[in-house]
């Protein structure tokens, strides 16, 4: 982890030092419980224009030049709720011309606006909100859910 520990990763520390066994799965986050909570991203929506980023104060987004192809080509993607015309006239071209699914994602190009993919840390994310406020795409929002396991794993990786 390249940042300073933060009051909140010492936190989640001492917990993965307490539990005694691994959490199953997420917990509902009670109403009102301020700080917690999940990002939830839809990547078919996002235009890469790195706002989310510049607002979040907890470095728990960032942006990868890599885009999955694959996602656009889901069944279960819902057209309507991208709300970019040029992104969502660039879907319905890929469905038409696409002859089978991608087997990996691609590199976008140096100099290519517009595409990306947003990297989100739950170990940092306090849940803030402002995320969602800064995305005009509306492809964040967050879910009123606690990840400790994710948390817990996502920790042993950056350990490793
Ligand atoms: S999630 Fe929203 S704010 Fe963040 S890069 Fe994508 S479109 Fe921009
Ligand atoms: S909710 Fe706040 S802390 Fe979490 S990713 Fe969004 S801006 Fe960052």
């Amino acid at each position: 982890m390249s940042k300073p520990l933060t009051k909140r990763v010492l936190l989640l520390n001492l917990l993965r030092e307490l539990a005694i066994k691994e959490p199953e799965g997420p917990i509902e986050v009670p109403e009102g419980l301020e700080g917690f909570g999940e990002v939830h991203y839809n990547p078919a929506a996002c235009i890469a224009c790195g706002k989310c980023i510049n607002v979040c104060e907890d470095d728990a987004l960032s942006l990868e030049n890599v885009l999955d192809l694959s996602i656009f080509l889901d069944p279960h993607l819902n057209i309507d709720e991208i709300r970019s015309e040029n992104r969502r006239i660039l879907v319905e071209l890929i469905r038409k011309l696409a002859k089978r699914m991608p087997e990996r994602a691609i590199i976008v190009p140096d100099g290519i606006p517009g595409f990306g993919t947003i990297r989100y840390k739950r170990v940092f994310c306090t849940a803030c909100k402002k995320c969602v406020e800064a995305c005009t795409e509306g492809a964040i929002r967050i879910l009123p859910i606690f990840n400790l396991k994710a948390i817990f794993e996502e920790m042993r990786s950056e350990s490793r």
